[in-house]
């Protein structure tokens, strides 16, 4: 059985996940107006993976005997600027993510624990693989032909292929 007081960190932790998915959408959205569909559907995989996260400690809460409750989702900004600046938003997001995880890692259980140790090692993954993206895109610069080739590299990522992950 869940101790209430974990229960509430499973379920706050859903949300940022949540909230993960609707910003890296809302990212997808802005990209794709700015004429990046490549980065947009990198970014529509993400949020994909996202929903992924959210769903596990979905189903990680009914499994622990808990009650899954949802809040409201904030809503997300709708303009990022330059590829780089929505990027570098996505980066700094994925930090405070794996902070708020180590948070609940140290205020849980010995089974919550072992769910968390996939999405410790998952955080290592999502911070690298967009912190390299960032470095990409500071080389990029100005340079329109460089953007173009960065876009088209990050579009060959499927939207389906990051929900699979998740
Ligand atoms: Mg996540």
């Amino acid at each position: 059985m869940l101790d209430p007081s974990l229960e509430t960190a499973l379920n706050e932790q859903l949300h940022r996940e949540l909230e993960s998915e609707y910003l890296y959408l809302s990212i997808a959205g802005a990209m794709e107006h700015a004429g990046f569909p490549g980065f947009a559907r990198w970014m529509r995989g993400q949020a994909a993976e996202e929903h992924g996260h959210a769903m596990r400690f979905f189903d990680f809460i009914c499994d622990r005997g808990g009650r899954v409750r949802l809040g409201a989702l904030a809503e997300p900004p709708s303009e990022f600027g330059q590829p780089l600046a929505a990027f570098e938003r996505a980066l700094e997001h994925e930090r405070s993510i794996t902070a708020a995880i180590v948070d609940l890692y140290e205020r849980a259980d010995r089974p919550t624990r072992a769910f968390l140790d996939w999405f410790l090692t998952e955080q290592v993954e999502e911070e690298k693989s967009v912190g390299q993206i960032v470095d990409a895109l500071r080389l990029a610069g100005d340079s329109g032909p460089a953007l173009l080739l960065l876009d088209r590299e990050l579009g060959a990522r499927s939207p389906v292929e990051g929900a699979d992950e998740g």
